[in-house]
């Protein structure tokens, strides 16, 4: 299936805030064709732009009930206080527990320019945050009190020494 690299923590898009999309033309509409094939691709249940590169406010979606995509999401209004495992596709291997609002009410646009409003709880509620927090340039990590990051980032580095570590004896395939 065809779609773009998923960027991943340490590269430097992920870190900036992206604009408002002010046109919802074909561009745009292929863009979210590709960030659906990406995601469904890769496995997660979201993904925003700048995760692939784009610094555009949106983001697409799929809980498993339907596919749904915003444009220029914002909170308004939040309540409650919820500790919930997330994971995220430009942290791959990695799952942290973070404590966020329980239930929001995000508004946003749909890909007709129509505004919409979704009150979300559970699993939908921490999707939106996470997403709408990639538009800002905010990665869960962000969300941890120094300690917990510190601990993610060493868990982070074994990650990768483990990934780059030559295969010991007995590798089936040789090289
Ligand atoms: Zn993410």
């Amino acid at each position: 299936m065809a779609g773009y690299t998923v960027r991943q923590i340490g590269d430097p898009v992920l870190k900036q805030r992206a604009a408002d999309v002010t046109e919802i033309d074909g561009t745009l509409v292929g863009m979210v064709e590709t960030m659906f094939d990406t995601m469904y691709g890769a496995d997660g249940c979201g993904l925003a732009a700048p995760q692939v590169g784009i610094l555009k406010r949106f983001f697409t979606f799929d809980l498993g009930d339907e596919p749904g995509v915003l444009l220029n999401p914002e909170i308004v209004e939040s309540s409650g206080e919820v500790v919930f495992d997330e994971g995220c596709l430009s942290i791959v291997g990695l799952r942290l527990e973070i404590v966020r609002p329980e239930t929001v009410t995000v508004r946003g646009l749909d890909l007709d320019g129509n505004e919409q409003i979704v009150e979300a709880d559970d699993f939908f509620a921490r999707m939106l945050q996470h997403e709408i927090d990639h538009l800002d340039g905010v990665l869960m990590l962000d969300r941890l009190d120094p300690d917990a990051r510190k601990a993610a980032l060493r868990e982070l580095r074994r990650r990768d020494e483990l990934a780059a570590a030559p295969v010991g004896g007995g590798n089936p395939f040789g090289r």
